[in-house]
C-alpha cells in the first residue's frame, strides 16, 4: 500500500500554554529541516488552561508569521490522529532533561503501536531554551511583579509578554 503520508511534511504537537523561546526554537529548526511544518495546539477539555484555545491560535501564528512553511491549527483528541488528518508522516518533539526522554519514549512507543506509518522525530533543546517550560513561565508571570516584561522576554515570545502580564494582574485584581 502506497502511504498517502508527506515525509517532508513535519507535525509539532503541544499545549503551548504558553509557547516559549524552546517551542520557537524547535519550529524554527524544523522548518529548516522539513518542506512543511504544522503546528498543532493540543485542547485537552480536562485541563484549565491560562489562555484559551482562541487566544493561542492568535498568539502562536503572530510569532510564527515570519515562517513560510509553518501553519498552525488547533485540534483535540490523540495526537497521532491529527498527524494523519494533515497527512503528515512526521511527529517533531523537543527534548530537554532526562525526564523529558523518558516520557517521550513511552509516548512514542504507544504512538508507534496506535500509528506505525508515523516517525516521531526528536530534537534536542537548545542550550539557551533547555530550562524553559510553560510552568516556569506562568510563575515569573505570577510572581515577578517588578519589570516583569523584561523578565519574560528570556523566556517567550514578543507577542506573549503583555498577554501574560495581563492574564495575572487581572487575576490578582
Ligand atoms: P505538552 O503539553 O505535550 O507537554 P508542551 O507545549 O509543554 O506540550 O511541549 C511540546 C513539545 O515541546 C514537547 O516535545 C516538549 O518536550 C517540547 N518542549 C517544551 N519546552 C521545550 C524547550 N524549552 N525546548 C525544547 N523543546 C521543548
Amino acid at each position: 500500500m502506497v502511504s498517502a503520508l508527506d515525509a517532508k511534511h513535519a507535525v509539532y504537537v503541544g499545549s503551548f500554554d504558553p509557547m516559549s523561546l524552546g517551542h520557537e526554537d524547535i519550529v524554527r529548526r524544523g522548518a529548516a529541516m522539513y518542506e512543511r511544518v504544522t503546528v498543532g495546539i493540543g485542547i485537552n477539555p480536562e485541563k484549565r488552561p491560562l489562555f484559551s484555545c482562541e487566544e493561542r491560535l492568535e498568539l502562536v501564528r503572530m510569532v510564527l508569521a515570519p515562517y513560510k512553511n509553518v501553519s498552525i491549527e488547533s485540534f483535540d483528541g490523540l495526537a497521532v490522529d491529527f498527524v494523519r488528518r494533515c497527512k503528515g508522516a512526521l511527529m517533531l518533539r523537543g527534548l530537554r532533561t532526562l525526564t523529558d526522554i523518558e516520557m517521550e519514549f513511552t509516548t512514542c512507543l504507544a504512538n508507534r503501536v496506535l500509528a506505525p506509518d508515523i516517525e516521531t522525530v526528536f530534537l534536542m533543546a537548545g542550550e539557551k531554551y533547555a530550562h524553559i517550560s510553560s510552568t516556569l513561565i506562568k510563575q515569573i508571570a505570577q510572581m515577578g511583579h517588578h519589570n516583569s516584561a523584561e523578565k519574560l522576554r528570556a523566556f517567550v515570545p514578543e507577542p506573549f509578554i503583555q498577554p501574560l502580564i495581563d492574564k495575572f494582574a487581572r487575576r490578582t485584581q
